[in-house]
């Protein structure tokens, strides 16, 4: 059956959407005022990514939208642009403690990044942020909110122990996003995410963004959104073709040792994922007796010593990253080479979102993968995830109890050494992870248009002239 998307009927759909226009190419097709599209060019971005092309004209006529995308794929800047727009369009003075708008991140450091893209790309415009988040001083956090602020990015738990003492008032939001909402529901976080919602003006526009679309998700989506339209950008479970994916069979004694090996081989930047936190701080331990330079992050750590390692491996000071799934979600570090599982994750959903660490903004990346004899139905778990075999054939090959595989067992070591080029960083692909793996266009399901004047008023307020028309059709 041809999608609603290519214009065929979702049965299950009341309405149906058809996108009539020319391909939208540029930001200037997307009906972005000047000074957003002045800070794109800024940044360097020439063209919008499909979550973008999809996303931005949905959220301009202020629709509530869940976006189905990997990290990477530019989805910060999908909601962050027509938000600020909608700002630029309607300036209005917030109150004390009042937010207009609010984005839930699952992590602080995620927060942080969503926060600075706020910045970056309103430059602009006048715009008041902030961030919330918890393992910091909230003096700081309340005397930034003491003013009120345009836009608010807060992990849940913080932010309800400040509403809860009344230093945040959630009474002015327009807009509430929700990014990395499978992250959330993994973290345990969907308790304090109701109770927020459930303070926010039933009157809003809603969106959630999430990789993965698990039940937990869906059932918060049909409670906090109202007639969503749905953007997939990439198959629940893809990997970006930018990312090489290599599968090392090593028995669990011989992983520091294969992993200095690799390490030694000409690998410029890596994340090397560890399944504890435990683990990790080992791992460091071991790493920095062989001469690498590297430092763990995970939640045990504090805030501050996350933030300085961060800027540590950011600027190219560290080789190494040793980091627990804390760090695998939205996490955006430049020309990360190397994303080395040390432990293969226990839910395959982390293998996508660790190894999309590298391979982001259309550099290339590889990922390899130490699998030990216990771990080999978590790797037969990823590859029925991701729908593709990793070492070759159609399965996983069958491991001989107690036998010692060795570094130089398996696929992709001593054979063939696929790491040397990027000792002086990442090459730059021609081709976008978002060229690449996506299906780019709205699922189709639940189009029926939303309700009430005030959605009407919000619509015509974001809407502009010439912006590429979007069709609804009764199916
Ligand atoms: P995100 O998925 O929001 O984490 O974005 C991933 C990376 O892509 C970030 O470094 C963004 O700055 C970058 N990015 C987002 N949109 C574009 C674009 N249209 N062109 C080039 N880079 C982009």
């Amino acid at each position: 059956m041809a999608s609603p998307a290519e214009g065929g009927a979702d049965p299950n759909t009341k309405k149906d959407i058809v996108l009539t226009s020319t391909p939208i190419e540029t930001f200037a097709d997307l009906a972005l005022i000047e000074p957003l599209q002045r800070a794109l060019i800024a940044d360097g971005y020439k063209k919008p990514t499909p979550i973008q092309q999809q996303a931005i004209p949905i959220l301009l006529e202020g629709r509530d939208m869940i976006g189905c995308a990997q990290t990477g794929t530019g989805k910060t800047a999908a909601f962050a642009l027509p938000l600020l727009q909608s700002l630029y369009h309607e300036p209005k003075a917030v109150s004390t403690k009042c937010a207009r708008i609010l984005v839930l991140s699952p992590t602080r450091e995620l927060a942080g990044q969503i926060h600075d893209s706020f910045g970056a790309y309103g430059r602009y415009i006048n715009v008041r942020r902030t961030t919330i988040f918890g393992g910091v001083s909230s003096q700081g956090q309340i005397k930034a909110m003491a003013r009120g602020v345009d836009v608010l990015v807060a992990t849940p738990g913080r932010l309800l122990d400040l509403i809860n003492q009344g230093r945040v008032c959630l009474d002015e939001v327009d807009a509430f996003v929700l990014d990395e909402a499978d992250r959330m529901l993994d973290m345990g976080f969907i308790p304090d995410i109701r109770k927020i919602a459930a303070k926010l003006p039933t009157d809003r526009q809603t969106l959630l963004f999430s990789a993965t679309m698990a039940p937990g998700v869906t059932k918060l989506a049909n409670t906090l959104l109202r007639n969503p339209m749905r953007v997939d950008i990439a198959p629940e479970s893809t990997t970006a073709d930018t990312v090489k994916q290599e599968i090392m069979f090593v028995d669990r004694p011989a992983k520091v040792k294969t992993l200095l090996e690799l390490l030694d081989n000409g690998i410029y930047k890596a994340i090397v994922f560890t399944r504890t936190k435990h683990g990790a701080n080992r791992l460091d331990g071991q790493l920095h007796k062989g001469g690498v330079k590297a430092v763990a992050i995970h939640g045990n750590k504090s805030q501050n010593a996350r933030k300085k390692a961060l800027e540590a491996f950011q600027n190219g000071h560290l080789q190494v990253l040793v980091a627990t799934d804390v760090a695998a979600r939205g996490l955006d570090i430049d020309d990360v080479t190397h994303v080395i599982n040390y432990d293969m994750p226990d839910q395959p959903d982390a293998y996508v979102h660790r190894i999309g660490r590298t391979g982001r903004a259309g550099n290339e990346g590889i990922a390899i993968s130490l699998c030990d004899s216990s771990e080999r139905h978590l790797l037969r778990d990823i590859e029925r995830l991701i729908g593709k075999s990793l070492t070759g054939g159609a399965a996983p090959p069958p491991m001989k109890q107690g036998h010692n595989d060795g570094p130089s067992a398996g696929k992709g070591f001593n054979k063939k050494k696929p790491f040397k080029s990027h000792r002086k960083g990442p090459k730059s692909g021609e081709k976008k992870p978002w060229q690449a793996s996506e299906s780019g266009k709205p699922s189709g399901d639940r189009k029926t248009e939303a309700g009430g004047e005030a959605k009407q008023k919000r619509r015509r307020r974001r809407s502009r002239p010439g912006q590429p028309q979007i069709k609804r059709e009764a199916a």
